[in-house]
């Protein structure tokens, strides 16, 4: 340590910090060496990465382009311009709000925006597939709304519109919530909306999880059907964390409103500029290959995981994720996730639709691969990927077979690093 504070500035994190520095290296040590399949993650650019961990962190501007309660924000409002106008361009839409920090927050505001508290509001169960924030309530959005649930049919286990509308005409919330995290098929965003318009609803999609795919033509777009659409920005998108609000533009003002001053503070700039950032890449011609292929891998991996004897809930995958049903195993969810650290395979464990078991330890486990197809794996590795999950889940009292999987995992992952041009000065970014 230095007596003279601002030496700060010259100092790299790992003389500076070294514990940590470590945790960052050793973190990249393990995203390096594991199979990564929980279907949430991603792998931003190096380009994304950088502008999070530029200056424009440095800076407050409350308010908006034009409109700030803060001076010395003239190249704040560009950087904020550039993400509104290519997150329009890229979805379609009217108009967009980049300054959500992240996805929970996004659909506080929208929320916000357009009920007042207790007012009824519809969203997809939580062990359906739905998300804490679509009425779970334990979330301030089942605290502070009245709530209806849908889910999806017990015998085909997709969602049943027509069961949707008439939980709609009978309740008439004055939102409907459409989009999930763990639902493996297409979403009819257009059915939603119409359901919502007959009852006189908002219609609102929250398409987290698919934003990349949608972007990338490989899942039907809400717009122009939606009336408002939240996503976060580092699922499939691959992004910074953070989320955006999108809408038709006579919803912008409430939304604007309620996203600051109604929830927000300062706007967090080094991570809108790594939306734009994002969104630049997205509207790529490549994008469209990437996309197509994080589809192609899932349904591959969803191959792997049958061919192995696992039960996939609706039998497969329209999207990036399949969901295992483990009920014919050994194993739980939760000890299907032990296990599988242990061979350096990360899922998470998830709760399936009319779940027996309890969230904290249920009968499934959710598997995604953004992140595989961000490594370059192709449909063959993909498969070979959901025979191994397969063999452990079925063997794993056999320390032998699993360490036989532990070495193909080691193959695998050898073969497609994180980064790899980064590997040289072993910088943990
Ligand atoms: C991930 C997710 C969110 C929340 O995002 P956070 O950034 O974790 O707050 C909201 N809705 C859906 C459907 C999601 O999958």
């Amino acid at each position: 340590m230095t007596s003279n504070f601002n030496s700060r500035f010259s100092i790299p994190l790992q003389q500076s910090d070294n514990a940590v520095y470590a945790c960052i290296q050793k973190e990249f040590e393990r995203q390096q060496e594991v199979l990564e399949l929980i279907p949430s993650e991603s792998l931003p650019s190096k380009a994304v990465l950088e502008a999070l961990g530029s200056v424009l962190n440095n800076k407050y501007s409350e308010g908006y382009p034009g409109k700030r309660y803060y001076g010395g924000n003239h190249v704040i409002d560009q950087v904020e311009s550039i993400a509104i106008e290519r997150c329009k361009q890229l979805f379609g839409c009217e108009y967009a709000n980049v300054q959500p920090y992240s996805g929970s927050p996004a659909n506080a505001a929208v929320y916000l925006s357009v009920l007042n508290y207790g007012d009824k509001f519809m969203g997809m169960n939580l062990a359906h597939g739905g998300h804490l924030t679509h009425g779970h309530k334990l979330n301030f959005s089942g605290k502070s709304y009245s709530i209806v649930s849908y889910g999806v049919d017990k015998e085909t286990e997709r969602l049943d519109y027509d069961a949707i509308k008439r939980l709609a005409l009978q309740e008439k919330p004055k939102i409907i919530v459409s989009g999930s995290s763990a639902y493996p098929r297409e979403i009819d965003f257009k059915a939603f909306a119409e359901i919502a318009q007959e009852v006189g609803a908002v219609s609102m999609s929250d398409i987290s999880h698919i934003a990349g795919l949608i972007a990338g033509n490989v899942h039907p777009s809400p717009f122009p059907f939606t009336d408002i659409v939240t996503s976060t920005t580092h699922k499939t998108l691959c992004g910074p964390r953070g989320a955006v609000i999108m809408a038709r533009a006579q919803f912008g003002e409430a939304i604007d409103k309620a996203v600051f001053p109604g929830i927000q503070g300062g706007p967090h700039n080094h991570q809108i500029a790594a939306k734009a950032v994002a969104f630049g890449e997205a509207l790529r011609p490549e994008f469209k290959a990437f996309a197509g292929q994080i589809v192609k891998n899932a349904k591959a991996l969803g191959t792997g995981l049958m061919e192995g004897g696992l039960r996939l809930v609706s039998g497969g995958t329209d999207n990036h994720l399949c969901l295992v049903d483990l009920t014919q195993t050994p194993l739980t969810g939760k000890e299907a996730e032990a296990l599988l650290d242990t061979v350096n395979i990360t899922v998470n464990k998830n709760m399936i639709p009319f779940d027996p078991r309890k969230p904290l330890d249920p009968s499934g486990i959710r598997v995604g691969t953004p992140t595989l197809t961000g490594r370059g794996f192709n449909e063959e590795a993909c498969r070979e990927v959901g025979q191994l999950i397969a063999k452990a889940v079925f063997n794993s009292q056999d320390a032998s077979l699993l360490d036989r999987v532990r070495a193909e995992v080691k193959t695998l992952t050898q073969a497609h690093p994180i980064y790899p041009m980064l590997k040289e000065e072993n910088a943990p970014i």
